[in-house]
């Protein structure tokens, strides 16, 4: 397992779909924003200069009536001039009488000029057809996009009937025209700014919370990503651990498995074999092999594997200095394992101790299958394999011959005269003797040698990469060490002898010539005299 980064493509290109919909987002919202801002304050501000130019009208209105009333045209004809001095934004004021010509202007060379209400675009609006009567009494037009009109009505009061007849209830029009530039340029300003922090916003804001954003995001991809790499971790382990039943390959595994996740340097796996038995196997990263190992009392682990066999140590155990744990496996209070691992440099990781943790559950129920799987294919009294387990195994090693050409051979034996020990000393002695037998047997032959109890009194032994003269000398060994043997059950001491039969593969076509090859060879020991080993000479002729 690498300690990098996990990486996980389709975690980074989901985030960079959701950072580019909430920019899309955040960009569209951003204009629509200003836009509406835009919108609003022009509307606000033409109204606003449509107001002002009404409230113009009216304080113009009132002073020109009582300039009327004094009956002074030439201060009217001056005002109307000051005013347009005066304001900026006035371009033109002007009277005009009931028949639609100019009395008064600020510009004087318009004053005696028509002004034809139908021809006029502005006065249109209120005359629907030439020579009739406006249909409001006081109005605010747009003339056009840079100016507003103002009308207002002068009516007859009754200090100024003197002037004209007093039928007559309107006596002119007064007009201002007032320029919209001013405003305008005013809004140009303020949509400018508004562009401006708009754009300044999708610059500099939009990218930095897209960083800011990114950053946040980019926490919650890793954690996902760091989750997804120890899930796959964890599926990986547990198949390889599903996928075996033999305690030494599991050894392996698990010795494997925590060296990758824990990141040891160094590893102790103490497999308990009984009430006070255990044997121990031991990794380290500089020899990079798995070995058995004798724990002795000098040894650092020596304390804790104690405890662990007296069981004082039921829970994880982290050193101080978080450089080694010791980890009990157990399985419904069942004693399997203790794994003790080391660290030379720095420290455990806290998340990777707890992925061990994960992983030890798993780890339990595949001792605990492999144990019960060791304890129906072993034979209870001998500690022999089973003659079911001989099946197997027989197959196995002839499929491997026929596939690799991998050349093995089968001895089987058969303890001599034991009816009589039987007759003579009980079936109790019998038995004792027969477990002493399967002892001898096991210390007899290679780790990889396979010894099984074939029946009663008989056993076979299959002997992987071995041929006649190799077998024979192993059968050899097994004779002479039985003859050796002292047997003691109960208070008598026994000596007893066996007699073996070899058959080797490449000789043999089939598994069951091979069997029965054996089965003659270990006849004709014991018809030689027993206490011997005869090798099947038995030839099959291929074409
Ligand atoms: P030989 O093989 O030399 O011809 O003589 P033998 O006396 O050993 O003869 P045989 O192999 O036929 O005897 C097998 C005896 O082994 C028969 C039976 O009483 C005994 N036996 C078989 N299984 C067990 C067992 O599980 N326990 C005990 N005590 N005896 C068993
Ligand atoms: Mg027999
Ligand atoms: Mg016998």
């Amino acid at each position: 397992m690498s300690s990098q980064e996990p990486k996980s493509d389709w975690l980074y290109q989901l985030k960079r779909k959701m950072l580019l919909s909430i920019l899309g987002v955040l960009t569209v919202t951003i204009v629509v924003t200003m836009v509406f801002i835009a919108v609003k304050l022009r509307d606000t501000l033409v109204n606003d200069s449509k107001v002002r130019t009404k409230e113009l009208a009216v304080t113009i209105d009132s002073n020109l009536h009582h300039l009327m009333i004094l009956r002074a045209p030439d201060a009217i004809q001056k005002t109307l001039e000051k005013i347009v001095e005066e304001n900026e934004a006035v371009s033109q004021v002007f009277i005009l009488n009931n028949q639609s010509k100019v009395t008064y202007s600020s510009n004087k060379e318009a004053i005696g000029t028509s002004i034809d209400q139908y021809e006029e675009g502005s006065c249109r609006v209120c005359h629907t057809l030439a020579g009739t009567a406006p249909e409001t009494d006081a109005i605010v037009l747009d003339t056009d996009d840079e100016t507003h009109r103002n009308i207002s009505l002068i009516y007859n009061e009754e200090d100024c009937y003197e002037c004209h007849g007093s039928t007559a209830t309107i006596n002119g029009k007064l007009i201002i025209d007032r320029s919209l530039e001013s405003t305008y340029s005013l809004i140009a300003g303020i949509e400018l700014i508004l562009i401006g922090s708009g754009l300044l916003c999708l610059i500099v804001l939009v990218p930095l919370f897209s960083r800011l954003l990114s950053r946040g995001i980019d926490k919650y991809i890793l954690e996902i990503a760091t989750r997804n790499e120890e899930l796959r971790l964890l599926y990986v382990m547990v198949e390889s651990l599903s996928k075996t039943l033999d305690m030494e390959v599991l050894k392996g595994i698990v010795i494997d498995i925590f060296k990758d996740i824990l990141a040891a340097d160094e590893m102790v796996l103490v497999l308990a074999r009984g009430q006070h038995d255990y044997s121990a196997s031991v990794w380290t990263s500089a020899s990079g092999k798995i070995e058995r190992k004798k724990i002795s009392e000098d040894d650092t682990e020596n304390e804790v594997v104690q405890s662990w066999l007296e069981g004082t140590l039921n829970v994880t155990k982290v050193s101080a200095d978080v450089k080694e744990i010791c980890m009990p496996i157990e399985k419904g209070g069942q004693r399997l394992a203790l794994v003790v691992a080391r660290k030379g440099d720095g420290q455990f990781d806290r998340v990777r101790l707890n992925l061990g943790a994960v992983i030890s559950s798993h780890i339990a129920v595949a001792f605990d299958n492999a144990r019960l799987y060791s304890i129906a294919i072993t034979d209870e009294l001998t500690k022999t394999f089973t003659k079911r387990h001989f099946r197997q195994c027989i197959d196995h090693a002839f499929a491997e011959y026929q596939k690799y050409g991998n050349k093995f051979a089968l001895l089987m034996m058969d303890l001599d005269k034991f009816k009589q020990v039987n007759d003579n000393h009980g079936h109790v002695a019998g038995d004792a003797v027969l477990q002493h037998l399967g002892e001898i047997l096991s210390h007899s032959v290679r780790e990889n040698d396979l010894v099984f109890r074939y029946g009663g009194e008989e056993f076979t032994v299959i002997l992987p990469a071995t041929d006649a003269k190799g077998a024979l000398f192993v059968a050899e060994r097994i004779r002479a060490a039985t003859e050796a043997a002292v047997f003691e059950p109960g208070t008598i001491d026994l000596k007893l002898t066996i007699s073996i039969g070899v058959a080797t593969c490449p000789d043999a076509p089939t598994v069951h010539d091979l069997i029965v090859d054996a089965d003659q060879a270990l006849y004709a020991a014991k018809h030689q005299g027993r206490n011997r080993v005869i090798v099947s000479d038995k030839k099959y002729e291929y074409s």
